[in-house]
């Protein structure tokens, strides 16, 4: 019944036990994709998506995980359950969902912004059902508890996964919240309750299990977000994540506190606001103009609230940054300020933005100058407090990179969680009954976004993208005739250099060098291999010496 090829599990059906396996999420923030598996029915909890970055993946912008394993199993796919609506928990659900064709279930505000999405791409929303916050449902031998968190976005839940063989709890992304602004409180009572049921396994948020105390609230935020801008005069641009509403309505907050006038630049900003209004949530703030009515306003009036917090070129701060926003400019001492935190792997984008307004000695105001950022994820404090509610037997700690899932392993053993799990993407796993144990592995990895298409990434071709950025490219071509004499001069070309003498010492170099190269070879079979292999490492050693740089080098060898 259960099919295996090449070490990958392909078809698998589930018995009498519970499965669980994290197809994406596991070892990095970003693409959320999990399965559970009971009675002969799998569910997904989240799909998500991850951005590429210039470092890692240069060229690609959107990476989703690979459905494979569900796209063979479909026939037990009972649905997709949503935690939450940021992109790295829903941003897959539109591409993949033609492969899956099953319902989804979503809560009222993550369904808005799934609708926006699904219609920009063309498919019609009928399989998305709309559950209730705090309501519990069954889906086939799984009955659901939706539990509400507190997050840095609109209607987090936690998942309270219940099947015969024993209870898990899925937390999604979390923080405790004393006064979140926006949305609902922190339901302790049902968290607390679900906990006394007894509960096999926790499945639990590791991105800030590093960092000590509480994550801090919102409110405590808007204070001083108030109290920065105050003291602050000229224009004032702030950026934050688009999906946090309640500091979109901070922004809102101290714009009417501040005497100033509050409007959005960037589509994606529009997006989450007009699906904010489409279910209630900030009704009671000034509606935000429109970037094209803001720059009329006296400077000590504005406050832009701007797309692009992790420096994403071609958001609104960016392109602001580097002169190129067709409505907005900032000028000599007004602020920017960044209210967000960097994500790893966006370090090198932020700091060039940053750079690019320090030049033009605009103010730059970061979390490490003031406070101007709480972040959404439980910090240790948070973390014990849910395991001493909970109690799980096991927990198994995703959404992180390696060490912050061996800090929450072990945060849970010392609140006397007694196993802990730290899995890999791709690995099935039995929770139980008995000992959990792994029986494989899927298909995971990434898939890219190439315009419509969805194609696997080729992880060589990326590696060479990269290496050619950082170490430049250098083509030679040589042109001979069939006794291996060279009938002209080597044309060498280069790309990514930044200064032209070195290629010019190394075509001199390589000039003197080339005809002993060909004499010494004689007249060996597979003399053209040969001298390339020799050109190559001639010029690898040429350029590790003078610029410590290994280009990607490249020889045509025409014969006349
Ligand atoms: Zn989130």
């Amino acid at each position: 019944m259960n099919k295996q090829n090449n070490n990958l599990i392909e078809t698998y059906v589930p018995q009498n036990e519970i499965i669980f396996s994290p197809i994406g999420g596991v070892g990095q923030i970003g693409m959320n994709f999990y399965l559970y598996g009971t009675q002969g029915k799998w569910v997904i909890v989240d799909l998500g998506i991850t951005f590429g970055n210039a470092e890692e993946t240069p060229g690609i912008d959107i990476i989703l995980p690979n459905p494979e394993f569900v796209k063979k199993n479909k026939k037990n796919l009972l649905g997709i359950v949503i935690t939450h609506a940021h992109e790295d928990h829903i941003g897959a659900v539109g591409h993949l969902w033609p492969q899956l064709q099953c319902p989804v279930f979503a809560t009222p505000f993550a369904s808005a912004v799934l609708r926006r999405k699904l219609k920009e791409l063309k498919i019609k929303p009928k399989f998305l059902k709309t559950i209730g916050l705090d309501s519990n449902f069954k889906l086939g031998p799984f009955a659901i508890d939706v539990i509400s968190t507190t997050h840095s976005i609109p209607e987090p839940n936690a998942l309270g996964i219940n099947t015969k063989f024993g209870s898990i709890l899925h937390t999604g992304d979390w923080k405790i919240d004393p006064k979140p602004l926006v949305g609902k409180n922190f339901n302790q009572e049902k968290m607390k309750s679900f906990g006394k049921k007894g509960v096999l396994a926790i499945v639990s948020d590791s991105t800030n299990s590093n960092v000590e105390g509480h994550s801090g609230s919102e409110e405590k935020l808007r204070e001083s977000l108030i109290k920065i801008i105050k003291k602050t005069s000229n224009r004032i641009a702030i950026t934050s994540f688009s999906s946090n509403l309640a500091r979109l309505e901070t922004f809102a907050h101290i714009a009417k506190e501040s005497g100033r006038v509050a409007a959005l630049c960037g589509r994606s900003l529009w997006t989450m606001y007009k699906a904010a209004m489409d279910t209630g949530y900030l009704k009671n703030i000034k509606p935000f103009l429109d970037e094209r009515e803001i720059m009329i306003y006296p400077k000590d009036q504005v406050l832009l609230i701007c797309t692009g917090s992790q420096g994403e070129p071609r958001a609104a701060l960016s392109r602001i940054a580097s002169d190129n926003h067709q409505n907005i400019f900032l000028e000599a001492n007004d602020t920017v300020i960044f209210s967000s935190k960097v994500i790893p792997g966006n370090e090198r984008a932020i700091t060039k933005v940053q750079n690019e307004l320090k030049e033009k000695n605009i103010n730059v105001v970061t979390e490490s100058d003031e406070f101007v950022h709480v972040s959404g994820h439980p910090h240790v404090e948070e973390l014990k407090k849910m395991y001493n509610w909970i109690k799980p037997e096991i927990v198994i700690p995703v959404h992180g990179e390696y060490h912050m899932l061996k800090s929450n392993v072990e945060i849970a053993r010392k609140c006397g969680v007694k196993k802990g799990l730290i899995l890999k993407n791709g690995l099935l796993l039995k929770v139980a009954p008995g000992e959990p144990k792994v029986l494989g592995s899927i298909a995971s990895g990434r898939l890219m976004l190439d315009g419509k298409r969805i194609i696997p990434i080729n992880e060589e071709a990326i590696k060479n993208r990269k290496k050619m950025l950082y170490n430049g490219t250098i083509l030679i071509s040589l042109l001979m005739n069939k006794t291996n004499k060279l009938i002209s001069k080597p044309v060498i070309s280069s790309k990514g250099f930044f200064n032209n003498e070195n290629i010019k010492i190394y075509e001199k170099n390589l000039l003197s060098n080339i005809n002993p190269f060909i004499k010494e070879l004689g007249n060996k079979n597979f003399i053209d291999d040969l001298l390339k292999e020799k050109i190559k490492s001639f010029t690898h050693r040429f350029f590790r010496k003078a610029l410590d740089m290994k280009p990607v080098v490249q020889i045509h060898i025409i014969k006349t």
